[in-house]
């Protein structure tokens, strides 16, 4: 059981998904102490999901980004949320319990909730203009200008967020052509069995792929850009997108004193290690995952939400149980819905159901290595995924899901 009151001044570091929902959260639940919310962008809370989707599809307008807002600046006062935006914190003192923030000031805590995410991971090729990374609302800003402009795009990485991306300037009727050095980098998003069927998705939609290919330079600058692959081909580019990953925001914590192993190491409670009363949630935690066994840091929206809540909860009434992860994810790629839930098991198996080329929809059911049901995947087939998630939570066997699965219409 977590110690919990609903009286101490919670910190919390971070305004984004976990970090405002953590300060909603709190309050929902009675909270009646301060809470500080601190965030180095200078923007009021946003998702950004929408930022790789419609936001870049569409014209940009500063009325859509409204919409992707989590909460009004009015919204936060009535909550009697302290907002400290635009300044980042550089140093934690956990002995004496105090947040040093870039402008010099310290803000004292009695809780301190870390929700600062991940940033992506940076560009290993930087010509002096011309090549983007998207992460925050400003990337999205330039980005949708440059796609706007409706010429050649070279996306770096074929991961959610560059697949996304790619998808997003062939609407604007860019040439795309998306590098990652995997053979088949969907395969990442939907297991092997079905990755195919989307690389040939964003081929029938116009994207050129060199798949297995890798990137030794990018010179030039914007609007005349050249783009060097390993195996010796130029493609001339107006912009680069590079999506090669994330890596967790926790350089201002190095001299904390708190365990960091590509993320804030937790214990179950999402309690940091190394210090009292100090969480971590969302993209920057690395929390112990109790279905695998191992330490995780997922980069999913859920997962950042549900932590919140569940750190809400933690500080104002206490908890008994340790943290228990949802694991979904989605994702859009052009007209077609991807949806995960759970995990692959590298020494489990997976069944496919139906044909993604002939019936337009398919899931794949995971079982691990015990042969116990892990997860599925689905594209196209919200119903399956409703299902699957359904007898997982009801303890149902692999076998059963995939007939249930096999016989809906
Ligand atoms: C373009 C894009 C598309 C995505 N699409 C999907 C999707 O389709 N499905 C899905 O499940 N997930 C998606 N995600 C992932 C999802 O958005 C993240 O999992 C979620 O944003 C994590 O929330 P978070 O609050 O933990 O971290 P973040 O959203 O990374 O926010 C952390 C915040 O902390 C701030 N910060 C960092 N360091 C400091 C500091 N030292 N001091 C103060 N503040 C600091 C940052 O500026 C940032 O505002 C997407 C992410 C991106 C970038």
């Amino acid at each position: 059981m977590t110690q919990a009151t609903v009286d101490r001044h919670v910190v919390i570091v971070g305004a984004s998904l976990a970090g405002t929902r953590t300060a909603q959260g709190l309050r929902a639940l009675g909270h009646t102490g301060p809470v500080t919310l601190i965030g180095a962008e200078a923007e009021l809370p946003y998702d950004r999901p929408p930022l790789s989707k419609h936001l870049l599809k569409g014209e940009w307008s500063e009325s859509s980004v409204d919409g992707i807002r989590l909460a009004t600046r009015a919204e936060l006062e009535e909550l009697g949320v302290e907002l400290r935006l635009g300044s980042a914190a550089v140093g934690l003192d956990a002995g004496a319990r105090l947040v040093r923030l870039a402008d010099d000031t310290t803000v004292p805590y009695d809780v301190l909730v870390i929700a600062t995410g991940a940033a992506a991971r940076p560009s290993p090729w930087l010509p002096p203009s011309g090549v983007h990374q998207l992460r925050t609302l400003e990337d999205a800003r330039a980005i949708a200008a440059r796609l706007a402009l409706g010429e050649p795009v070279v996306v770096v990485g074929g991961g959610f967020i560059g697949t996304e991306i790619a998808a997003a300037a062939r609407a604007h009727g860019c040439e795309v052509t998306v590098v990652d050095p995997v053979p088949e980098p969907m395969a990442r998003l939907v297991g092997p069995e079905i990755a195919g069927s989307l690389v040939a998705l964003h081929q029938r939609n116009g994207a050129r792929t060199r798949f297995g290919v890798g990137v030794v330079g990018i010179e030039g600058k914007a609007g005349d850009l050249t783009v060097e692959l390993d195996n010796g081909e130029r493609i001339f580019a107006s912009t680069a997108v590079v999506g090669i990953g994330s890596v967790p925001s926790t350089d201002w914590l190095t001299a904390s004193g708190l365990t960091l192993d590509n993320g804030v190491v937790t214990d179950h409670f999402l309690r940091a290690i190394g210090a009292e009363d100090v969480y971590a949630i969302g993209d920057v935690a690395r929390w112990p995952h109790p279905g695998r066994g191992v330490g995780v840091r997922a980069e999913h929206w859920t997962n950042a939400g549900d932590q919140a809540r569940y750190v809400a909860a933690a500080v104002t009434q206490g908890v008994e149980a340790g943290y228990e992860p949802t694991d979904y994810v989605w994702s859009d790629q052009y007209d077609w819905k991807v949806n995960a839930f759970g995990w692959r098991d590298a020494a489990g198996s997976s069944v496919v159901i139906g044909d993604l080329d002939v019936d337009g929809r398919a899931a794949v059911v995971h079982t691990d290595a015990d042969g116990a049901l892990s997860g599925a995947v689905t594209v196209n087939w919200v119903r399956a995924l409703n299902q699957a998630r359904r007898l997982l939570a009801a303890g149902a066997s692999a076998e059963a899901v995939v007939d249930a699965i096999g016989q809906l219409p």
